[in-house]
């Protein structure tokens, strides 16, 4: 039987009040979204629930898109009948035939939003069962956790049908949270702090600083593939290209090798807040991991982190790299976050940096650019590219061999 509908669960969101509203009509707007290559889905969102009706769509395409919208909690796909009682008697019929297995045990779960129907839910329970053992005259019954649960809910327009419960992501609507920038390197941790705040609902714009020709095309295009791989979750995400190559070779000239990195990483922070001011963002993100990296101690985050009060948020500040890999791999970053092509800190990386920078010295060597002028020079080169979820490149070369 074809699926007419889809019948979709609110996660979080029953329990946020006032601000109900808001959150289902971001939730509608980015099913929307995530679905606009199917234009003919209709969406109706109610205070409990939101029904897709699939006017003819395929549901089997549908399951995976509606499976990465965050504030989901889980979704049926339905089939809507008519009301007329011998209908929905064949029609569950129809349904145990297509899905009984030898020893599989079963119930009925009806549930009536109109209560003008003819039967009520204790009469349709043990009739439809009764239409259940017309067909398997062995099947048992079983209350608690069965292995086919038929959802029967009986509503004015019609009679829907369900089976299945389908897992959504959890987490909370993309954009009810307000705006931050990602910054987006083409490394492990990055993406997944990405995916992690946008789970907490933060329409995120990426973020990359590219030194050409010291870093490649390539590794640009994997700074944008990496993006890619996050729009599904929430329909698209804006990238924003920063051209850094002349900050680098400054700092390079002037700032003493152990200070290379501080200085540099209090740019690109300086960089990233600038454009957030400009584009409405509230929050920077970033993939620092403590202890990881030089770069990533206390005392480097107390000297980097000094040329902002805008909040700064490390969703994997505390994680060990196989718990990050792990997300790196559910999110289908990982594969290509580990290709060679190496990025602007590696390029520019000092054998030796400063594990415990002090912030004095670090202000000393940045007072001897000439930040204005640098800042507004990057800030002017910007480019800035829609990565929308049907987007993605595939990757032609195969590194399966490095792992
Ligand atoms: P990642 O795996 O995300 O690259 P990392 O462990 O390699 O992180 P660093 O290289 O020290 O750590 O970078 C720390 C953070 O700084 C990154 O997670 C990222 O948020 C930001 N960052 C580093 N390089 C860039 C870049 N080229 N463009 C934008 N952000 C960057
Ligand atoms: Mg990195």
């Amino acid at each position: 039987m074809k699926y007419t509908e889809i019948m979709v669960r609110y996660g979080e969101l029953s329990t946020k009040g006032k601000n109900r509203k808001s959150f289902i009509m971001q939730l509608a707007a980015n099913v929307k979204h995530a679905l606009g290559s199917f234009p003919a889905i209709k969406i109706h969102a109610d205070r409990d629930r939101m029904h897709l009706l699939l006017n003819g769509e395929d549901s089997t395409q549908i399951i995976p898109k509606l499976e990465k919208v965050f504030g989901i909690q889980s979704f049926s796909p339905s089939i809507r009948v008519d009301r007329e009682f011998s209908v929905v008697r064949s029609a569950v019929q129809e349904i145990i035939k297509t899905i009984y297995q030898e020893g599989m045990t079963f119930k009925i779960t009806t549930k009536r939003s109109d209560h003008t129907y003819e039967m009520d839910s204790n009469e349709l329970n043990r009739e439809l069962g009764g239409a259940v053992f017309e067909v398997y005259p062995d099947i048992q019954v079983q209350m608690k956790k069965p292995d086919i649960n038929i959802r029967v809910e009986i509503r004015r327009e019609g009679v829907y049908l369900s089976y299945e419960t389908i897992l959504g992501a959890g987490g909370l609507p993309v954009g009810t949270s307000g705006r931050g920038m990602l910054m987006l390197s083409g490394g492990i941790d990055s993406p997944v702090a990405g995916y992690l705040s946008m789970k907490r609902g933060v329409e995120v714009e990426a973020v990359h600083f590219a030194s050409p020709p010291y870093t490649s095309e390539q590794a640009l295009q994997k700074a944008k593939d990496l993006a890619g791989k996050l729009a599904p979750y929430s329909g698209s995400v804006q990238f924003i290209e920063v051209p850094f190559t002349e900050i680098q070779e400054e700092i390079k000239r002037v700032v003493p090798q152990g200070y290379l990195m501080t200085v540099t990483r209090r740019l690109m922070l300086r960089l990233t807040d600038a454009l957030r001011e400009q584009r409405n963002g509230l929050v920077i993100i970033n993939g620092e991991s403590l202890g990881q990296v030089a770069s990533q101690t206390l005392q480097s985050m107390v000297a980097i982190n000094e040329v902002t009060s805008t909040p700064i948020i490390r969703p994997v500040v505390s994680m060990d790299k196989n718990e990050i890999i792990e997300i790196a791999e559910r999110i289908d970053t990982f594969e290509l976050a580990i290709q060679p092509f190496e990025d602007c800190c590696t390029i520019f990386a000092p054998p030796q940096p400063k594990t415990r920078p002090k912030l004095e010295k670090t202000q000393a060597y940045e007072a001897r650019l000439d930040l204005e002028g640098l800042m507004a020079r990057a800030l002017a080169g910007i480019k800035v590219s829609e990565i929308t979820a049907d987007s993605q490149t595939e990757t032609e070369e195969d590194f399966s061999d490095l792992l």
